[in-house]
């Protein structure tokens, strides 16, 4: 059932190795030492649980590629380390104790594969005095270098790449700095950046007025800057080459589940989860494409089967903060606090193409609103659940729902995350993202190149008779086949790929998934290359209308190493 890459993926970072890095285990064991490690949490709760079953039941949903958890649970789990969540927000306090014990924490988290997100507003601007030595700050830019150091070195010893979010409020006296940090796009590498947007600040751009500019110690105003302008510069640099991305920080926090525990000031690095500081987050995703039959010779979604899936992730995903091996004792503390868990799906592209629907449709919206709400409501449904055999989660009693008379296990159950590695496990389309190319040029290690097409699409063509090698690397190269004379209209009209798509449609898609996520959405918003500043305003603006927590924009071309190219794939 895996694929080639699937098995390359696994035994190049997630099987276990021997001295001489020969794996000692195969994916099969994989999924098995993962649901047995998973499995006996139950025994926590329940002394007589039948852990066994459950192990059965977690080991199917993830060897039948319904079910993935995120990457670190499928490293970690029932290994030494142990340490099982990918996301993690830590405080950065205004000293320099606190600002290089944050350094050191974010090490040991990147060390076992997790990664890290971080305010830097709390940092004095630079040029403020320092008490103790009478010197000048260097501001929250020249800190930011330092993480970023920090993440390179241990990059090369840990499981995988470490990655960080950055995120500097609008109101910090050294906004412009940090807006054009990555300018030299050879700097800050190891760091996404995201401008955290108020709710003042927006109004001050749409009355066309100054903002004030807030000193984070005296909490005075250091300067006035208008807003306008500064809108301009954050669209520029998007424009420019993809960064910064924006937050909106008080939108985050009026759906903060538990307000009195503190301020949402950071996300995890790709945007997806919002979390209190020392707060962490397992992720989770269902592969909706493991989950179509066929009836009548047409393809349908599996309602039945979706919901067993939910209930048995979610139970899941309560069992992993159960049995996480957490780093330091704050984050334990935390996220015991709230059991935040975040299960969300993959696949939504290629079960679109199966149900002859364009994702840039209102209908693809419909069903967008139709599958969250439903995975949402069977998540709060099991969580409910779990909260009347194990406990609502400690800080119930302070939070929203208790008003809401709505009984919960865990503080937020929803998350889109961007599935990048466990999309490749499961050989599904990567969160909510459309397919990049139908067919592409992968370059494999000797240099070889490698024609892949997406294994329905290569069904579909077949079946009508229209396959050839030639047909596949032409579309290769085009990148879209909606041009394409030769391809019948109908199959034009469904494979749509991300480059047909506007915009507009991008975010209108991430906004139907946001409605019912309780944390956040991964999605980047695609431009063509051609694509003016004016259309990256448009879509920041319509962001903010449509209620988003946060965008990500990518303009063709505009970086120099691109993930992804149409064509060609590393
Ligand atoms: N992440 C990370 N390093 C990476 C990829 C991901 O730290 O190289 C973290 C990060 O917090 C990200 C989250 O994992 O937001 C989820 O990413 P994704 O869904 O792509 O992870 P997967 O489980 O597919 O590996």
């Amino acid at each position: 059932m895996l694929s080639k890459n699937a098995v390359t993926v696994l035994e190049r970072r997630y099987l276990k190795k021997d001295a001489d890095g020969k794996p000692t285990e195969k994916p099969d064991d994989l999924f098995k030492r993962v649901a047995q490690a998973i499995a006996q949490a139950d025994k926590e709760y329940d002394l007589d649980a039948d852990v066994k079953q459950t192990q059965d039941i977690f080991y199917e949903m993830m060897s039948s590629l319904k079910f993935m958890p995120n990457s670190p649970t499928l490293m970690n789990a029932g290994r030494p380390l142990g340490q099982l969540s990918a996301c993690f927000v830590l405080p950065i306090a205004d000293s320099m104790e606190d600002i290089f014990d944050a350094v050191k924490n974010a090490a040991l988290i990147h060390k076992s594969g997790g990664g890290t997100g971080f305010s830097f507003s709390r940092l004095r601007g630079a040029g403020s005095s320092v008490n103790s030595t009478g010197g000048v700050a260097s501001g929250p830019v020249s800190f930011m270098k330092v993480f970023n150091s920090a993440t390179e070195a241990v990059k090369q010893g840990g499981t995988r790449r470490g990655a960080n979010m950055g995120i500097l409020r609008v109101d910090h006296p050294d906004i412009i700095d940090f807006i054009q940090c990555k300018k030299n796009t050879t700097e800050i590498t190891n760091f996404n950046i995201s401008v955290g947007i108020t709710e003042e600040f927006m109004k001050a751009v749409n009355e066309k007025r100054e903002y004030s500019l807030i000193d984070p110690h005296s909490k005075k105003e250091v300067k006035k800057l208008y807003a306008p302008e500064v809108f301009d510069l954050i669209v520029t640099m998007a424009w420019t080459n993809g960064e910064p991305g924006i937050v909106f920080l008080d939108r985050i926090n009026r759906d903060n589940p538990v307000p009195k525990l503190g301020e949402v000031e950071s996300t995890n690095p790709c945007g997806e989860q919002p979390l209190l500081p020392y707060e962490s987050c397992n992720l989770g995703s269902i592969n909706l494409d493991a989950l179509m039959v066929k009836k009548g010779g047409e393809y349908e979604l599996d309602y039945d089967e979706f919901r067993k899936t939910i209930k048995n992730a979610v139970h899941f995903l309560d069992n992993v903060i159960a049995v996480n091996n957490y780093p330091l004792q704050e984050i334990r503390d935390m996220t015991l606090s709230t059991r935040k868990i975040g299960l969300g799906l993959m696949g939504f592209a290629d079960i679109l193409y199966k149900l002859k629907i364009p994702y840039n449709s209102s209908e693809a919206i419909e069903l967008a609103e139709k599958v969250m709400k439903f995975l949402r409501d069977t998540a709060r449904e099991e969580s409910c659940e779990l909260a009347k055999q194990r406990g609502t989660f400690p800080t119930y009693d302070e939070s929203i729902f208790k008003s809401q008379g709505l009984v919960q296990r865990n503080a937020t159950v929803t998350t889109i995350a961007p599935t990048g590695t466990i999309s490749i496990i499961c050989g599904a389309s990567s969160g909510i993202e459309p397919i990049f190319g139908l067919s592409y040029i992968r370059n494999v290690m000797d240099n070889d190149e490698l024609l892949e097409t997406h294994p329905y699409f290569e069904q579909v063509m077949e079946e009508r008779g229209l396959y050839s090698k030639e047909l596949m690397s032409k579309i290769a190269k085009e990148g879209t086949i909606a041009h394409m004379e030769e391809i019948p209209q109908d199959i034009r009209d469904v494979f749509v790929t991300a480059h047909d798509i506007t915009p507009d449609s991008h975010v209108r898609m991430q906004a139907a998934f946001q409605k019912y996520t309780d944390n956040a959405v991964s999605k980047t918003v695609n431009f063509p290359r051609e694509a003016t500043k004016e259309d990256v305003r448009k879509v920041y603006e319509l962001a903010y209308d449509l209620g988003l927590k946060g965008v990500t924009i990518y303009r063709d071309g505009s970086r120099d190493a691109q993930v992804l190219n149409i064509g060609k794939v590393n």
